[in-house]
Parts: structure tokens; sequence; C-alpha cells
């Protein structure tokens, strides 16, 4: 890729509580913007949802998803993912609904605290009644008076396009953390492989996420609906009974937040099927890691 003195390259973190619009919002600024390329990654340092590079900026959005929506006994551990997701980022989105009169949760006031150019975005303004979004505006200021505030709709785009405007403002001028075709080398089941294994990961405690594997078997997708089949492999019939959990409450909390990752991912609906299976001590099995791919 050719170096250019003034290109511009950041990481926009979003986060906010669920049900925001947190994933819509990504959508509207990256999803219809897909003219050069997109693509997701997931590294280590941050989860990547969408990348959106031109032959002058290179936006790195990360959603949150599944973050701050988590059950209260995974609260620290997520702060602790959301922090360093905040520390990584050169801008941060804090997204509230039109409705939301203060961020009352220390992860949000952390970021407002941050020395990192920060933007309150109220979304849902489609549903504003009256002289609502104005008030809520006025009421935001005179809570934090230095923070840059925009009211959008996500679903309607309304002023997104002027949120995009800013953030490409506010990007740093720095060269791309990614090469255009280093994007493309993932497959979409890799991806949807990752994002139940980071469920798995999310939910289960001690040794479970390390005891299993995930295999998707089949990932087909039409015009409305991507269908995806997957398997997770066990060592023990116990850790079977773990992930599946009472009554399959487990494996059902695990699947709907993989599949509302999913749905964020690839911006469609998906349907998703889990089947737990045992493989006896598949991690000490070459013929098991093998066909996991772990022996290449
Ligand atoms: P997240 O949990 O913050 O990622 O929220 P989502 O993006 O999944 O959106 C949660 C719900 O809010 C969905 O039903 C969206 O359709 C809805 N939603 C998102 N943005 C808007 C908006 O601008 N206006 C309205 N009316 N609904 C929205
Ligand atoms: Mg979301």
């Amino acid at each position: 890729m050719d170096e250019q003195k003034d290109f511009k390259a950041g990481y926009i973190s979003i986060i906010g509580k669920p049900n925001v619009g947190k994933s819509t919002l990504m959508n509207a600024l990256v999803g219809e913007r897909l003219s050069i390329i997109t693509n997701k990654a997931q590294t280590t340092r941050h989860r990547i949802f969408g990348i959106l590079t031109s032959t002058e900026f290179q936006m790195i959005y990360s959603d949150t998803p599944g973050v701050i929506e988590t059950s209260y006994k995974l609260q620290e551990s997520m702060m602790t993912f959301v922090k360093s997701s905040l520390e990584d980022a050169d801008i941060i989105l804090i997204v509230v609904e039109l409705g939301e009169k203060n961020v009352e949760m220390p992860i949000l006031k952390h970021a407002l605290e941050s020395s990192t150019p920060t933007i309150l975005v109220i979304n849902k303004i489609d549903q504003g009644v009256g002289s609502q979004v104005l008030d809520k505006t006025t009421h935001w200021n005179s809570l934090y008076p230095t923070l840059e505030i925009l009211p959008v709709s996500a679903i309607t785009s309304k002023n997104t396009d002027q949120l995009f405007e800013r953030i490409l403002e506010l990007l740093p001028v720095h060269p791309p953390y990614f090469p255009q075709d280093t994007l493309t080398d993932k497959t979409e089941r890799f991806f949807a492989s990752e994002m139940l294994r980071e469920q798995i990961f999310l939910y289960y405690k001690q040794e479970i996420p390390y005891s299993c594997e995930v295999v998707i078997e089949s990932f087909k997708e039409s015009e409305n609906i991507i269908h995806v089949s997957s398997l997770i492999y066990v060592e023990r019939k116990s850790q079977k009974g773990i992930v599946i959990g009472k009554g399959g409450q487990s494996l059902k909390e695990v699947g709907t937040a993989a599949r509302k990752e999913m749905e964020a991912f690839f911006a469609k609906q998906v349907h998703l099927e889990i089947f737990v299976k045992i493989e006896k001590d598949w991690r000490k099995n070459d013929k098991s890691l093998d066909r996991f791919g772990y022996l290449n």
C-alpha cells in the first residue's frame, strides 16, 4: 500500500447500554458505505466489527455488543474488556437513547472522563415528540458542558452523515492499520465460530471454555436470513451437562448472545442451531486436533 502523508486512520469504540442502537448505528456508519472495502477481523487487541477504508482514511469501528448487556456476574471482567477497548480508542461514541437522562454505569462515566475525543450520540430521535429532542440535547449539555452532543436516528439515518463527517474530522493522521488485501482472508464461518466461541468464554467458568471446540457445520445464506448450524464439542459428559445447563437455559443464553452478535456482524437475520457433542478428551487426541485444524 502506498504511504500517504495525510492518511487518517483510527479506532472508534461504540459503547452504551443494551438496546440503545449501537449496532444499528454502526451499520448506518459502515454498512451503507461499503463502496471500497469492508470487513471484520478479530484481533486480540480489539474486537473489530467494521473497517471502512478509502484512499484517504481507514475507520476501524468496534461495536461492543454483549459487553454491557451481559449478566451481572460478568460485569467485572467485562469492565476490564471495555476499559481496554476504550484505552485503544481514538474516538469514543457513547450512545444513549432519547429517553435516557443520565449514565449511571461506571463504564460510561469512565469514558466521559477520559481524554479521548468523545461524542455523545443521542439515538432514536425519530421517536421524539414535540421539543423532546431539543430538551434532551439541552439536558445533556447542562450535565456535560464540554461534551460534543449529536442527536441522530440510526434507523432513518437522520444526522448520521453529520456524525460520519465529524468522526472523519476527529480521526488522527496515521497510516492504515490494516492493508486492504489482508482483510478478506477469513471466511464467514470463521467469524461465526469465533463469535460463538467468544460467548462460551464469556459465559462459562473455569475450564469449560477450554474444553469446548466450536465447529460450524453449515453456513447457508439466503436473501433474508443466514442459517448457521454449529456443534460444540466437549471432552466429558459432565461438561456437556454444564454447557447445556438446567433445562437448556445456559445454552439458550449463549446461543442468543452469539446469534445477536452474528446478526450485527452479518447485518442480517440469523438462525443459529447449536448441538453439543462429546468427543472424549479431544484436546489430547491427535485425530481430533487435526480435524479441528490445530495440527497443520
Ligand atoms: P444495541 O444493543 O445497542 O446494539 O442496539 P441495536 O442496534 O441492536 O438496536 C436495539 C433496538 O433499537 C432494535 O430494535 C433497533 O431496531 C432499535 N433502534 C436502533 N436505532 C434506532 C433508531 O434510530 N430509532 C428507532 N426508533 N429504533 C432504533
Ligand atoms: Mg448490539
